[in-house]
């Protein structure tokens, strides 16, 4: 199957299926992705990159649904890079990508991808950065991203974006003490959800919390005050003033030279997850270090080694492979 960037920009189908070829563990597919990306390079970084991230249940589709149709309304392309929650890697075709964000999806300014939950890097899909690119290339200059769970993982996933946007419950306490300092400190836009009905009293306390639990943190951003808004994705209710808050984030990052220094640093951290994620899966495709890493395993964890010697074992064995002259057959 080969795609064109042309093919790309024309049809939201071809761009579709240029990032199955991306998720594909075909070498040929991977080729085709590869090879289709490495055209699309010169053509990317046009756009505006958003995570999205929040606990599940929040209310994260509801939101990006609402939050795209609101950029659409003021004249961008988006993009959104979901997870697909009922999708496994490699499990064939995706189900549901009918149903998720189908408003959003309908409108023709919009592209709708759900990736398989499977295999997760850093809280997205292994594919996504790449997918990411693709977007960019075939012309969307707003490319969302929706991440899975509050976590560790999620600090590599803002890594990803320009803006990262954390979307929390209308209810303060246990809750707000569940969701790591860490990840409160890498939002550049904080959100609280369902401010609507029975919660939006809730939502109002969340609001003076968050506040004064951010006044102990610093910004990510010099000369950036990190905005805690509320909305209703459910009634639409919000919405506007979170776009400008974002855009305007996103106008200050390049003004300032900061967006430029953030790409940076961040696509060499990336670069670091990838090689790590890539790395693994080459130990793990290989059936003599896979079953080493097997018998490991058990060793450590029926206390006869430790975890690091046994990883150097593995390490070592995976390189001496390596170097190894090949046998001819
Ligand atoms: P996700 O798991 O974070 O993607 O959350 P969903 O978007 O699937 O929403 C989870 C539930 O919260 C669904 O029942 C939504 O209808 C509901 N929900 C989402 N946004 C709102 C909102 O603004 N107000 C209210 N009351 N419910 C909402």
């Amino acid at each position: 199957m080969s795609i064109t960037l042309q093919q790309m920009r024309d049809e939201r189908k071809a761009l579709a299926q240029a990032i199955t070829l991306l998720e594909s563990s075909s070498p040929a597919h991977r080729e085709a992705a590869e090879a289709l990306l490495l055209e699309a390079m010169p053509h990317t970084g046009g756009a505006l990159r958003l995570t999205i991230s929040g606990p599940p249940g929040v209310g994260k589709s509801t939101f990006i649904e609402a939050l795209g149709l609101t950029a659409v309304q003021a004249g961008r392309r988006v993009a959104v890079l979901a997870i697909d929650p009922s999708s496994v890697l490699g499990g064939g075709s995706i189900l549901g990508d009918k149903t998720r964000m189908a408003r959003l999806a309908a409108e023709e300014r919009a592209f709708v991808r759900p990736s398989p939950s499977g295999g997760l890097l850093g809280g997205v899909a292994p594919g996504t950065h790449d997918a990411m690119l693709l977007c960019e290339a075939a012309g969307f200059d707003c490319v969302i991203i929706e991440t899975v769970g509050v976590g560790q993982s999620e600090v590599q996933a803002a890594q990803l974006c320009d803006i990262f946007l954390l979307l929390l419950p209308p209810a303060g306490g246990d809750e707000l003490q569940g969701i790591k300092r860490g990840i409160m400190e890498l939002a550049d836009v904080l959100v609280i959800n369902k401010a609507d009905g029975d919660l939006a009293t809730a939502a109002a306390q969340m609001q003076a919390q968050v506040q004064s639990a951010l006044g102990m943190l610093a910004s990510p951003l010099p000369d950036w005050r990190v905005p805690v808004l509320k909305c209703s994705a459910l009634h639409n209710q919000g919405l506007g003033e979170i776009w400008q808050a974002i855009t305007t984030c996103h106008k200050r990052l390049e003004d300032s030279g900061h967006l430029a220094v953030r790409r940076r640093e961040r696509g060499r951290d990336w670069l670091i997850v990838e090689t790590r994620r890539q790395l693994l899966a080459a130990l793990t495709d290989n059936p003599d270090t896979a079953a080493q890493l097997e018998s490991m395993q058990n060793a450590v964890a029926d206390g006869e080694l430790p975890a690091s010697l046994a990883a150097r074992r593995i390490v070592e064995q995976f390189l001496l492979q390596r170097t190894k002259p090949c046998s001819p057959d």
